[in-house]
């Protein structure tokens, strides 16, 4: 459903030139979930936002569904494809009810039947008829959330790409808004790709995974084996050790993988 080959994002020049993603390769089938995982700063959001569009300065190839992206993304790539982001809160017009955050996909792309479409999405994330005339301010995290959900599935897209989806949620919602993404997904038949810098997130979500460090991945791996704690890369078994409670002090003895920049 997506390949990924050789993508590179560089920003800035000469002293402010970073070099966020290198040569970064994956595929993900249909109907799986793909890990992106790595400490901030690792080049995952930069990885989502040129697959997404956001970013057209990307080189490499990437294909979708079978056809080769340009920079430039079309209108019916959007029905494809579609990005949930970490701060619900700032993704969703702090002015707009929910109502008009999900009729907007809809007029752009001239869908019939909007009441009922928006009445489905709504149910389809736990939020019933009464949140639909409700400002995103009058919503809990989870719920604002879950609002970012429908408003990506409102166009019915095949992929979802997930940035850090549930980071800013305490614990117990976070759980509640992975669950309802599994649901999602078992019932459209979607395609995910879901960043965190969570190992557990990635372990109780994703089929494969690919582990970032400074733009490069350092390892993919099978979630089996990521269960059964045999990562290869020192780098992977650090990221297990600091998600596992959130040691500090192994934290503090991380070691730098990376090429350098
Ligand atoms: P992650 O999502 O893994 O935390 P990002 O992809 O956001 O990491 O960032 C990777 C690197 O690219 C970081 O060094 C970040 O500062 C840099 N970066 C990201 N976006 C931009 C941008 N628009 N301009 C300049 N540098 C950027
Ligand atoms: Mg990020």
């Amino acid at each position: 459903m997506i390949e990924v080959e050789k993508l590179n994002v560089v920003f800035g020049e000469g002293e402010d030139r970073v070099h966020a993603v290198r040569d970064v390769s994956f595929r993900v089938p249909e109907g799986t979930t793909f890990g992106l995982v790595g400490e901030s700063g690792s080049g995952k959001s930069t990885v989502l936002r040129a697959m997404s569009g956001l970013n057209p300065t990307w080189t490499g190839r990437i294909s979708v569904a079978g056809r080769t992206l340009g920079p430039k993304r079309d209108k019916a790539f959007y029905k494809t494809v579609q990005m949930v982001f970490q701060d619900p809160y700032g993704s969703l017009h702090p002015r707009h009810t929910v109502d008009r955050i999900l009729m907007e996909p809809l007029s752009i792309h001239r869908l019939d039947d909007p009441e009922t479409r928006i009445d489905r999405v709504l149910r389809e994330v736990g939020l019933g008829p009464d949140f639909r005339f409700r400002y995103p301010h009058q919503l809990s995290g989870g719920q604002r959330q879950r609002v970012a959900v429908a408003r990506a599935l409102i166009l019915e897209p095949k992929i979802l790409l997930l940035d850090e989806p549930t980071s800013a949620l305490d614990v117990s919602v976070q759980a509640e808004v992975l669950n309802l993404l599994q649901r999602l997904k078992k019932l459209h038949g979607l395609t995910y790709i879901l960043v965190s810098h969570d190992l557990s997130v990635v372990g109780h979500m994703c089929d494969d995974l690919a582990v970032m460090n400074r733009g490069a991945v350092v390892e993919e791996l099978s979630v089996e084996r990521l269960r059964s704690h045999a990562p290869e890369h020192p780098y992977t078994r650090q990221l297990m050790v600091a998600s596992l409670g959130y040691d500090r002090a192994a934290v503090d003895k991380f070691e730098d993988f990376g090429p350098g920049n």
